[in-house]
């Protein structure tokens, strides 16, 4: 079994180790610009260049080394719609989400941001503290990931909210759907989490109009992909105080441009991609586990539909 494999990095001598061990049957070949691949069985990839798409048309199946396939489905039809895609299911993402948007929540609702800036201008004075009731926690998107993130937020106590495509069930958990629910779902959330996969249907999902339901003094956390933000409307909600403050992971140009003024807005937290990162060994281990699967014929966890676009 042949496995065509690109890694941007081109940090590529860990997978391979990782392959053998989890999956020693398989010949790694490293996909290289300008080079003709031998005929592969399977294709890992996460953001593969153009120039890769002829290899990848003649694979079994691709499998992706991350949660999200806009990457990939950026390519639309140039991928012939018969060859399967297969993306990771939490592969040790769950966990990162849940301590990423935990501490996000806790530090607003604990004032911990409002504090750390008083304490940089020397200044002791209690702020009024936040009631549960108030601060009712709101996922877009509870799939593998936003499940996660709504069961690590449970034992605090917030009123939990999520929002899905189709409906779901979840203790503790109020649910809303499609385009009907989430205007209700909107208005009752005092934090507006985004967990949902980047598609047609949900980019520039947080525009101006939908910000303006969320309650007076809103927080925003987005751990999706930067196109679900309209970037301008966010600044001028947070400007107005409609937006108290925003903690964004990803953002529509990564790197985030020098110039970028929400690097020179106080209210909004920058971090670089890293709410949840693909973690080697439990993705070769869970990809290998795919590939076994798909040789016997079994249904694999993790099949994207490319209609839906996740
Ligand atoms: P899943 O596919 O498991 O879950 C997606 C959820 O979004 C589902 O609940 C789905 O609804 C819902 N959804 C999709 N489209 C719509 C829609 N049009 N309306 C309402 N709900 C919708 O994905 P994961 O939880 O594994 O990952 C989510 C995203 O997180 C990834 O696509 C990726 O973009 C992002 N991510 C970011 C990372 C980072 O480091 N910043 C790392 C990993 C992932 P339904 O259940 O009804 O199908």
């Amino acid at each position: 079994m042949r496995i065509l494999l690109h890694r941007a990095d081109g940090k590529t001598e860990p997978w391979i180790k990782d392959f053998a061990k989890f999956l020693p049957e398989a010949e790694i070949e490293i996909w290289h610009a300008g080079e003709k691949c031998q005929a592969c069985d399977y294709a890992v990839v996460w953001s593969p260049p153009e120039a890769m798409l002829a290899e990848l048309a003649t694979v079994k199946a691709i499998f992706v080394t991350g949660a999200g396939v806009d990457a990939l489905l950026k390519f639309g039809d140039a991928l012939p719609a018969h060859i399967p895609i297969i993306r990771l299911e939490d592969a040790g993402m769950g966990v990162q989400m849940a301590e990423y948007v935990t501490h996000a929540v806790l530090r607003y609702f604990r004032r911990f941001d409002e504090y750390e800036a008083q304490a940089r201008a020397g200044k002791w004075a209690p702020l009024p503290q936040y009631h549960k009731e108030d601060f009712a926690v709101g996922v877009l998107g509870m799939g593998v990931l936003g499940t996660r993130v709504l069961e690590a937020l449970a034992p605090f106590g917030f009123p939990l909210r999520g929002w899905s495509r189709t409906e779901k069930s979840m203790p503790g958990v109020q649910t809303f759907t499609g385009a009907d629910g989430l205007d209700t779902f909107l208005r009752g959330s005092r934090v507006l989490v985004c967990m949902l996969p980047l598609t047609p249907e949900t980019s520039n999902i947080i525009e101006r109009t939908n910000m303006c339901k969320l309650p007076q003094g809103a927080y925003i956390v987005n751990v999706a992909r930067g196109a679900h933000i309209a970037e301008p409307d966010l600044l001028t909600l947070i400007k107005s105080g409609h937006i108290a403050a925003a903690t964004l992971d990803v953002l529509r140009n990564e790197p985030l441009p020098a110039q970028h003024p929400f690097w020179q807005e106080p209210r909004i937290t920058i971090t670089p991609h890293i709410s949840a990162l693909t973690l080697r060994r439990e993705s070769v281990q869970q990809i290998a586990a795919n590939i076994r699967k798909a040789e016997a014929g079994e249904a694999i966890a993790g099949a994207v539909d490319r209609t839906l676009g996740y």
